[in-house]
């Protein structure tokens, strides 16, 4: 292996690029960071990657998002077969992450084949959050293997510290009295304690405790943020009581890394409309991915923004009636345009016809939220969704609802000061329009939402001084690439 770092070659000759496996979990909000974090290993530090995808939805939105890395040809997308899951033996009421586990655990043969039948072995394995399962097969290779958790350091520092919670607490968290401490971190409230340690009885819970234990297999840990939004935690992580413990290795802190805008990212109408309202005066509402609500707080969101008396767009979803996470692996697909305006109260659209814009199902996210005339963005609080808007100076409403989404909007409220939320979880209670009215004229009109409006802009421009070169993301990738080196190295010369 010819590294510029070891490279023993004549200086005429060119180094060996560095050739990195990805591999991702399904889902868009997991596809999404796995793509960017290979562009921006090709494009910022030259290496050569490979990303494996397990295609879950062969929806528009997932095909493009493929598309967007391989033209022009950046990646190379290798495409895993869908596997099969009948001998997961999944109930009916499997949830949302217990599928993912299973998909990633049978999609294993498919992956060492299709690793093998890579024209070279690559020189780094880096398996997303739920891939730990895989990291061994970077020792089969004998090569440096890294766990990439597109998440913040908060949720990282509860999940690693969940095996330890696992023996000290008593009973469900949701029913304990006081907050969960983690070292050295902002203690966790018992409701905001992430999806899977809802209920220890279910069969999602051990594999999240499993996963956290298998991360310290991993080299490294990078995450999706950068050092200012989150200085304390981070250091908690470095500090004795996690590093070599349930750290291996350094975590590095690589993010913001969004989708890119897009040129042509807003169809002709979209664009105009946004085009025509002033600045900073919409407020765009979307959920994620898969993020729905029952048929009821659709109906209240939708007089609330009415109420409100603010523009909007609004991605609207089929409404559910129980599992919020229900149509994760649905997303994209959707349906038509008629059928879902059925849900909204009638009359609704006549009132807000010269205010509001209904887009079915999906939107081009990042497009909408760096136009100048979006003001304000009700979210899931998703971390994808949240990178986003930090990174286009957009305050925020949090209204979480599932996997670590309820820990993300506390951090977003209290700690971070770029949202409010509604007083009481919307995964709880239905929010009223009362109430929603006031939080989007807080964000939008009010004193409040213009300091909270201000913070944000500080940190995007933190975020965008992390990201270039000298800047403290762009240095820690690059530290990374260098420590992977010597790891190579190390593992060369060992017998
Ligand atoms: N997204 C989008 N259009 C939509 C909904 C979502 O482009 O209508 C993108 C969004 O920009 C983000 C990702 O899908 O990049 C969702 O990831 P996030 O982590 O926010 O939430 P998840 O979907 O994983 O719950």
């Amino acid at each position: 292996m010819d590294f510029d770092l070891f490279s023993s070659s004549s200086s005429m000759e060119k180094p060996k690029k560095l050739r990195a496996a990805l591999l991702s979990s399904p889902g868009m909000g997991h596809l999404i960071p796995v793509i960017e974090l290979g562009k921006c290993l090709v494009a910022n530090h030259g290496f050569e990657v490979t990303v494996f995808v397990i295609p879950s939805q062969a929806s528009r939105a997932e095909a493009e998002i493929i598309d967007s890395a391989v033209t022009p040809k950046l990646l190379d997308i290798v495409e895993l077969p869908a596997p099969d899951l009948t001998a997961a033996d999944l109930g009916p009421n499997a949830s949302m992450i217990t599928r993912l586990a299973a998909m990633m655990r049978e999609v294993r043969p498919a992956f060492r084949s299709a690793l093998a039948a890579m024209e070279a072995t690559p020189d780094v394995l880096i398996v997303d959050l739920f891939g730990t399962e895989h990291l061994c097969m970077g020792d089969e290779l004998r090569i440096p293997k890294y766990v990439y958790v597109p998440s913040n350091a908060w949720f990282l520092a509860l999940l690693l510290h969940s095996p330890a919670l696992d023996k000290e607490v008593k009973g469900e968290y949701v029913d304990q009295t006081e907050p969960l401490e983690i070292p050295g971190c902002k203690p966790v409230r018992p409701e905001d304690v992430v999806d899977p340690m809802l209920d220890r009885s279910n069969q999602q819970y051990r594999g999240y405790i499993r996963q956290a234990g298998e991360i310290p297999m991993g080299d490294g840990i990078l995450l999706n943020v950068w050092e200012e939004l989150q200085a304390e935690t981070l250091a908690a992580l470095r500090n004795e009581e996690f590093l070599g413990r349930v750290v291996n290795g350094p975590v590095y802190t690589i993010g913001p890394l969004i989708r890119p805008v897009r040129p042509a990212g807003l169809a002709k109408e979209l664009l105009e409309w946004l085009d025509k309202q002033p600045n900073e005066s919409v407020m765009f509402v979307s959920f994620g991915s898969g993020g729905t609500m029952s048929a009821e707080q659709l109906v209240e969101l939708a007089w609330g923004l009415e109420l409100s008396q603010q523009r909007f767009i609004w991605v609207l979803r089929k409404p559910i009636a129980k599992s919020l996470d229900g149509s994760f692996f649905d997303m994209g697909k959707g349906c038509g345009g008629d059928e879902l305006l059925s849900f909204l109260p009638d009359g609704f659209m006549e009132c807000t016809r010269d205010v509001g814009l209904i887009v079915p199902s999906w939107a081009p996210q990042v497009d909408i939220l760096s136009h100048p005339s979006v003001g304000g963005f009700l979210s899931h609080c998703g971390w994808n969704s949240t990178l986003e808007s930090i990174v286009n100076g957009v305050p925020m409403i949090a209204w979480p609802l599932y996997a670590e989404q309820r820990l993300n909007a506390t951090l977003l409220a209290e700690e971070i000061g770029v949202a409010i939320r509604p007083k009481e979880l919307p995964s709880k209670k239905i929010v009223r329009r009362e109430e929603i009215e006031k939080l989007v004229r807080t964000i939008m009109v009010e004193n409040e939402g213009h300091m909270i409006r201000a913070r944000v802009k500080e940190l995007k421009s933190s975020a965008k001084k992390a990201m270039t070169k000298g800047g403290t993301s762009y240095e820690s990738l690059h530290k990374m690439k260098e420590d992977c080196k010597m790891r190579i190295h190390r593992i060369k010369k060992a017998p």
